[in-house]
């Protein structure tokens, strides 16, 4: 389906990358301020509710740890100098870090310093949730600049204390009450593409969503810290999980490489053909990954209690970019049209699906006579031979493939999907073509 046939307010590249700006700089983590300070950002855009689940609560197998909050963290040299500082970039810090306030040697130190020797000059992004440690996070650079027989002063400010995680929740009714789920998650502090983009790109399908003035399906957004968010959100939502149809997780939209398709655990779901669709109509190859249970939360949603298709578009996928999980995947590595392509590609499937009805034609018994009905050029024989207007013909020649294709699948086995499988018509001179015949008492729709 092409971008131009989409309805409601479609975001400009600079609006998707202005709020990608935004949440850049801000140190989130699975719970605390920060991530606060982000869903309060996204709600400028989306009306989405912040829900508040206690540290402490039982989730399956899970516990909602302490919230964890920072205000400061350094290493100084001996004449006070920061030489690794939280303030410069929050990434400098793991995650979940325990207070510390020492002086130590470098010998001392160095256990609790991660680097990427690969990757000289970017800071790896670590986290510690569920075990208490504290560690710092700098580039192989600095870290060959220090000096090894010198001590070091080691400060973290932060808290770990009984507060709650946090999550942002929004719901578009539809005529159905079947749901469709978009979920992302908002844990990732000072990197652009895993997972800012994400927050972004669902922000803004959301908004497109809220503006239409028929919606087929519901959809469930949710924004959440990435495993105990979406666990925490399963189990207390297990009933309203069971009218969710399929869904996206929508992860790394933004970068520089190829655009990724991850499929549903299925792999031949309805989510999956839609997707599919979207990027043949535009004449995207993607790069396909099949479904493993790694990744993301598709793999909660999943899992055998609600079994939930979940599929993902990224640009670039997570593991398969090398800036992934450092400083380097930052603000110049995406950009607006990076992420306006894969919002555009989910726009599209979901396009697809509010569009999947099942046709089936009133005039089964041979073809209908077009001509009589003002579907069909007058003047015989002109059909797929090339005039004067080149253009003009071929649009002729393809509406007519779409309405000839329809009037000969439309048996009321098959939905626009199927048809659109079969025929390899764009769905949306398929769809063109069913309300056309719709008009002209050909075809009715026997499946919502
Ligand atoms: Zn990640």
């Amino acid at each position: 389906m092409s971008v131009h046939n989409q309805v409601g307010n479609q975001p400009e590249a600079d609006e998707l990358f202005g709020l990608l700006e935004q949440l850049f700089p801000i140190t989130r983590s699975i719970t605390g301020q920060g991530v606060r300070t982000s869903l309060a950002i996204l709600q400028e855009h989306a009306p989405l509710n912040i829900v508040e689940y206690s540290s402490g609560t039982k989730v399956y197998d899970w516990t909602i740890p302490k919230e964890w909050n920072i205000q400061d963290a350094y290493i100084a040299d001996e004449n006070g100098n920061r030489i690794v500082d939280y303030q410069e970039n929050g990434l400098h810090v793991v995650g979940y870090s325990i207070p510390i306030n020492s002086k130590m040697s470098f010998t001392e130190l160095l256990p609790y310093l991660h680097t990427l020797p690969n990757l000289p000059n970017a800071i790896p992004y670590r986290t510690s949730y569920y075990k208490e440690s504290w560690g710092f996070c700098l580039t192989q650079n600095q870290l060959d600049t220090m000096d090894h027989s010198a001590d070091y002063e080691v400060v973290i400010r932060s808290e770990l204390t009984e507060g709650s995680l946090v999550l942002g929740e929004a719901l578009l009714k539809g005529e159905s009450e079947k749901e469709l789920l978009i979920s992302t998650y908002c844990c990732h502090p000072w990197m652009a593409n895993d997972n800012q983009s994400g927050m972004v790109v669902a922000t803004f399908l959301h908004r497109y969503l809220a503006q239409k003035k028929k919606l087929r399906y519901s959809y469930r957004f949710v924004w959440l810290p990435e495993t105990i968010g979406a666990i925490t959100y399963l189990a207390h939502n297990e009933e309203v999980m069971k009218a969710i149809e399929g869904g996206f997780v929508i992860s790394c939209c933004g970068g520089q490489g190829k655009i990724s398709y991850k499929e549903t655990y299925l792999g031949n779901h309805l989510m999956d053909r839609a997707v599919m669709l979207a990027f043949r109509d535009q004449g995207i190859e993607p790069w396909m990954r099949p479904f493993a249970p790694d990744g993301s939360d598709e793999r909660q949603y999943s899992m055998p209690a609600f079994r939930i298709p979940m599929c993902t578009i990224s640009k670039d996928k997570y593991y398969d970019y090398r800036y992934y999980h450092t400083s380097l995947d930052d603000l110049e590595f995406v950009s607006g049209d990076n992420l306006l392509a894969t919002y555009r590609l989910y726009i599209d499937a979901i396009e697809i699906l509010e569009k999947n009805v099942t046709y089936k034609t009133l005039m089964p018994y041979c073809e209908p006579q077009l001509g009589r009905r003002g579907l069909y050029p007058l003047t015989g024989g002109g059909v797929n031979q090339s005039v004067n207007d080149e253009e003009s013909v071929n649009s002729v020649s393809a509406q007519l493939d779409a309405i000839t294709w329809m009037m000969f699948l439309a048996d009321g086995g098959a939905d626009l999907v199927t048809i659109a499988e079969r025929s390899g018509q764009p769905i949306d001179s398929l769809f063109e073509a069913a309300e056309k015949l719709k008009e002209k008492g050909l075809l009715e729709i026997t499946c919502e």
